[in-house]
């Protein structure tokens, strides 16, 4: 077990004999003004250890689904109770379900594909109450994203710094996440650097240094304007000498119909492999507020940058939760963490049962 590990397995230990969460904050990182113009690979840097004050940061525990998921939960509800007033199963029934399923934002292929499975049971008199319909579809959309792996993808044994790349257009919550990505992280004893790759929008950059400053991550900024891939390159190279071993890249998301953004996140993705790091997840960030049209840019940015998973945002006051279905099964991306609100502690690993049952249960 080499340095490194001594120290994280101490941190661990901190972690659970306290019961506390700890941030491990990694002092002097110097804001980079100077964008690098040509990053050149380099050699794997030895990672140093750099023993620091563990100080305490108060990351609460997420928010439940069922709290969050009102305004889904309604769409439901009306659905539900309209088919359960009935006692039998009739062409109402049918479009209640089918018009809750479509509002939600299940999309057409989805919510086709769970109604004639239903339809078919029905016929069959496998089902035939109102209440065992409910029971039925309840199971069914459970069962449909019970197969994604969702756990982030974190080598511990790299002996260099994980990288976790952050996609998505202007908006869709890319900054606020890597926040609470970052507070997650360090709360799990694990070091953390914020590269702060949107230099296009001039208040992400001091949004992100203020989270830094908040959650105890080391930060690397660019001067406004930068090129995104030097900073993140800058990040990774500043985490490799400074021994820390995740850095969260927010990246530069205007429009995504500009294709400039693709070939540039496709950039930026190659660059920060050439530096001393390895890319572990490229998390896309959707906001659940958009429906379908999240679809649209799910399928750009995962050509362009080989998307392992995805962070739906804004799913408190959303009625188009239903999205993760079209995400899952058209495009096979798993919904890895869902935003539940605007603090830090919004942020919760996506669980499907509880997210089914917050959509059905009163
Ligand atoms: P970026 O342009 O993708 O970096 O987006 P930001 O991180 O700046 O977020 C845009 C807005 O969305 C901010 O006002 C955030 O507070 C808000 N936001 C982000 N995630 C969530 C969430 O899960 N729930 C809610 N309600 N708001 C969120």
């Amino acid at each position: 077990m080499n340095d490194t590990w001594v120290y994280v397995a101490l941190a661990a230990a901190v972690l659970v004999v306290g019961g506390v969460a700890v941030a491990l904050r990694s002092r002097g990182a110097a804001p980079v003004a100077t964008p690098v113009a040509a990053p050149a690979p380099v050699e794997t840097v030895p990672v140093a250890v750099q023993p620091v004050a563990p100080e305490p940061v108060a990351v609460a525990a997420p928010p439940s689904f069922r709290d969050r998921l009102s305004r889904a939960r309604g769409v439901f509800a009306t659905a539900t109770t309209g088919v359960l007033r009935r006692t039998t199963i009739d062409q109402s029934t049918w479009d209640d379900l089918e018009e809750a399923m479509l509002r939600a934002d299940l999309g057409v292929k989805v919510t086709t594909a769970l109604l004639d499975g239903l339809r078919a049971r029905v016929k069959d008199r496998e089902i035939t109450e109102p209440a065992a319909l409910i029971a039925a579809l309840r199971h069914d959309m459970t069962s449909r994203l019970a197969s994604a792996q969702r756990g982030l993808n974190f080598d511990a044994s790299l002996g260099t710094p994980n990288i976790w790349l952050m996609v998505g257009v202007n908006g869709a919550g890319k900054t606020t996440s890597v926040a609470k990505i970052a507070a997650q992280q360090i709360a799990l004893g694990r070091t953390v650097l914020m590269a702060a790759g949107d230099t296009f929008r001039a208040a992400a950059g001091e949004q992100l240094e203020t989270w830094a400053t908040r959650t105890g991550a080391a930060i690397v900024r660019g001067a406004e304007g930068a090129d995104p891939s030097s900073v993140v390159f800058d990040g990774v190279q500043s985490a490799a000498a400074r021994g820390i071993q995740l850095v969260l890249a927010d990246t530069a998301g205007r429009l995504q119909t500009n294709t400039n953004l693709m070939d540039e996140l496709r950039k930026v993705r190659r660059v920060a492999e050439k530096a001393a790091g390895v890319v572990t997840e490229v998390l896309l960030v959707i906001d659940a507020t958009t429906g379908q049209n999240g679809l649209v840019q799910a399928r750009q940015f995962a050509d362009a940058t080989q998307v392992t998973g995805v962070v739906l945002t804004k799913l408190d006051g959303s009625a188009k939760g239903g999205i993760v279905f079209a995400i899952e099964t058209e495009l096979g991306i798993p919904v890895k963490l869902v935003g539940l609100g605007e603090t830090v502690a919004d942020l919760a690993p996506f669980d499907p049962q509880e997210f089914v049952a917050a959509l059905f249960d009163e």
